[in-house]
């Protein structure tokens, strides 16, 4: 069948509806006496959702000051504060902008980030997330409690699940504690119920890419996964998704290509380099290049998430997330998202202040190629600190390697 010309998702201004809704909800949340929990992107929200909290995401607005660049002048800020320009540059822009009292949440007319009541961690994903909010907890004087994930996990055993649900359950009592509100189990399993259907029509959405020609990229998924990251547990994000993945239905129904005259289908390994999703996005489609996969976008799939046992499927979720697992376990996660989505090449972006979610530093790239035969390219830069990433470099790097999947 002819492709179709592309156009823009018309689910788009539904989708800015609902997190305009979450941000105004969350910023009046605290005059309305409602407690607010900051957590991480793969923690314990439901259990917080639960709880009748506001839940606030604080590496949601690190992506919010990449992508609108606002984070390479708030860096330094946080530099001069003692946190090294090497470590995570979500943590760095976002103390940054906590020093200089700049959000872009601003922008939508709306106060800045809401000071937590608490701060709720999972370092299943890094070290580097304790440390964050740990910043905040010292600032406001309020608590800092979490879940301490291994990493590196192979096999997800009970021992593992054991371990992890009893922290979660253990911060029951303390989050209790701060929300004035005992928790309702019936109100828990429903929140796991809506996180469940969220997760199942993300993954649709995601899912959608490996039809030929892909109905939607990387780039799209960078935008459309902000319900899934901070709504996940709620109607907004579950509705959301209903509309989204009837859409995408209809482009592959009617073969609309997100890249039209797609000839290339590319995998992409690594953190998005958020200031420069649009000019990257422009470039592959130039190039009549489709990323229709990545491991980023598929993190907020939580396949294990089970309502009628919320704690211990939670754990099991949150454990199996690809950063928090063991190479063995990545490479073959990878191997079967290139035979899925018919990949014809893998670019790896080595972010600079995201050691935990580079995964070209230890030879997967070589063993990679080795085992599936396509060739890969590894991309130097960072998610938010753009002097890390150089625009010229980048662009011929990727037109070489465009030219070198076509000549294979
Ligand atoms: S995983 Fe990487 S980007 Fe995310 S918080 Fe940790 S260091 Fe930062």
């Amino acid at each position: 069948m002819a492709e179709a010309p592309r156009r823009d998702f018309e689910a788009t201004n539904q989708m800015k509806a609902v997190m305009g809704k979450y941000f105004t909800e969350l910023t009046q949340g605290p005059e309305q006496g409602k407690k607010t929990a900051w957590c991480t992107s793969v923690g314990p929200a439901e259990l917080l959702y639960a709880l009748g909290y506001n839940v606030y995401f604080p590496e949601n607005h690190g992506a919010m000051l990449g992508a609108s660049r606002m984070a390479t002048d708030l860096i330094p800020l946080a530099n001069a504060r003692g946190f090294s320009p090497d470590i995570c540059s979500y943590l760095t822009s976002d103390v940054g902008s906590y020093l200089k009292g700049e959000s872009p949440i601003q922008k939508m007319k709306l106060p800045g980030p809401p000071k937590a009541d608490v701060l709720v961690f999972n370092t299943n994903q890094c070290r580097d997330v304790k440390d964050w909010f740990q910043f905040y907890a010292r600032e406001w004087n309020v608590p800092c409690i979490g879940v301490h994930t291994p990493r590196s996990i192979g096999e997800i055993d009970q021992t593992l699940v054991d371990y992890i649900a009893g922290q979660i359950e253990a911060l029951v009592e303390p989050l209790e504690k701060v929300a004035g509100a005992k928790l309702d189990p019936d109100r828990l399993r429903e929140v796991v119920a809506l996180s469940k259907e969220c997760t199942e029509l993300w993954k649709q959405v995601l899912l959608a890419g490996a039809n030929k020609p892909a109905p939607i990229t990387f780039f799209d998924g960078t935008i459309q996964m902000g319900p899934a990251v901070v709504l996940r547990g709620t109607q907004d994000a579950v509705d959301y998704y209903k509309i989204l993945v009837a859409e995408l239905n209809q482009r592959v129904a009617d073969s609309v290509a997100a890249v039209e005259g797609e000839r290339l289908r590319i995998y992409w390994e690594g953190m998005p380099v958020w200031g420069k999703l649009s000019s990257l996005a422009k470039q592959f489609m130039e190039l009549k290049t489709s990323v229709v996969a990545s491991t980023y976008c598929n993190s907020w799939i939580f396949d294990a998430l089970d309502p009628s046992d919320p704690f211990r499927s939670m754990a099991r979720a949150y454990s199996s997330i690809f950063i928090c697992r063991s190479d063995d376990f990545k490479e073959q996660y990878i191997r079967r998202m290139v035979e899925q989505y018919q990949i014809d090449g893998i670019l790896y972006h080595d972010a600079k202040t995201c050691p935990n979610n580079s995964n070209c530093r230890y030879e997967m790239p070589q063993r990679l190629q080795q085992q599936l035969g396509i060739p890969y390219l590894v991309v130097n830069g960072d998610l938010n600190d753009l002097r890390l990433y150089s625009e010229e470099q980048t662009r011929t790097n990727i037109e070489a390697f465009a030219e070198q999947l076509l000549g294979t």
